[in-house]
């Protein structure tokens, strides 16, 4: 359970300025999809149709089966489980913002993902800018840690499909690396979708695709595709 289908997707945030003309591919249930690509070629786009933050405007997207539009908002977003590449943290602990992953988890379940996130030396500090009305003195997260907040809370929440915005590529590599760990962590027998900056990070995809000019340029195997490139 949990194949995703996107069928000849047509998207546009100005209508004289297409993104995606026709986006056709399919994520089979427990597989991950990487889509590759320039920056601007709408890859983060296709990430936020599926979790619908727009709506798309030609074509559909299924999950086994069922358009996402037949579903509410709510009951999409309870099987997906995304990990953007900005992650906005709620003005609460950090405990707290992994625990919106899944609200009724005990202590011990939130303990237990936030140290699968590394996250779990700082989970009761509050983050900054969210301190002044407690009077206490926020704690500074990097870029690196907001994502593995995130996906803390995407370990917590269990969904049977994931979308990995990789954020990576401005991390040093040893922040990189057990990140990369965290997320092959999550993805394992899930739906996964994630959108990629460099072809070495996706080593383990099962498909990837390239995205250029809102169509796919080419699609086939990581090692194929290295060749070729
Ligand atoms: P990628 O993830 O491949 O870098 P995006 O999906 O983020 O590409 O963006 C695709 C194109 O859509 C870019 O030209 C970008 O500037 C534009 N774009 C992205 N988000 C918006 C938005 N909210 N409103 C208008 N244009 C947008
Ligand atoms: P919605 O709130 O629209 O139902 P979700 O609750 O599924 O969407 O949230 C999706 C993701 O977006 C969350 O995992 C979280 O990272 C982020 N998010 C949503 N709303 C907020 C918010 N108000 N503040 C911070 N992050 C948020």
């Amino acid at each position: 359970r949990g194949t995703v289908r996107f069928d000849n997707v047509m998207f546009a945030y100005d209508p004289k300025r297409p993104i995606l003309k026709g986006v056709s591919f399919e994520v089979p249930a427990g597989k991950t999809v990487a889509i590759v690509g320039p920056s601007g070629a709408g890859k983060s786009t296709l990430s936020r149709l599926l979790y619908r933050f727009y709506d798309i405007q030609g074509g559909s997207i299924s999950i086994d089966g069922q358009d996402i539009r037949d579903v509410t908002q709510e009951s999409l977003r309870a099987v997906i489980g995304m990990v953007p590449q900005d992650t906005v943290l709620f003005n609460d602990t950090i405990a707290y913002n992994v625990r919106y992953g899944r609200i009724t988890a005990t202590e011990e379940e939130v303990r237990n993902a936030a140290d699968l996130a590394q996250i779990g030396s700082f989970i009761k500090s509050l983050p900054e800018g969210y301190d002044a009305m407690v009077g206490e003195r926020g704690l500074k997260l990097s870029g690196g840690e907001k994502q593995r907040v995130a996906i803390a809370r995407t370990i917590l929440k269990a969904p049977p499909i994931l979308i990995l915005d990789e954020a990576t590529s401005a991390l040093d590599s040893a922040t990189e690396h057990e990140i990369q760990a965290s997320l092959d962590l999550v993805s394992r027998d899930r739906t996964t979708l994630v959108i990629a900056h460099r072809l070495s990070t996706i080593i383990g995809a099962d498909e990837i695709i390239v995205l250029k000019d809102g169509v796919i340029a080419e699609r086939g195997r990581h090692a194929a595709l290295l060749a070729e490139n």
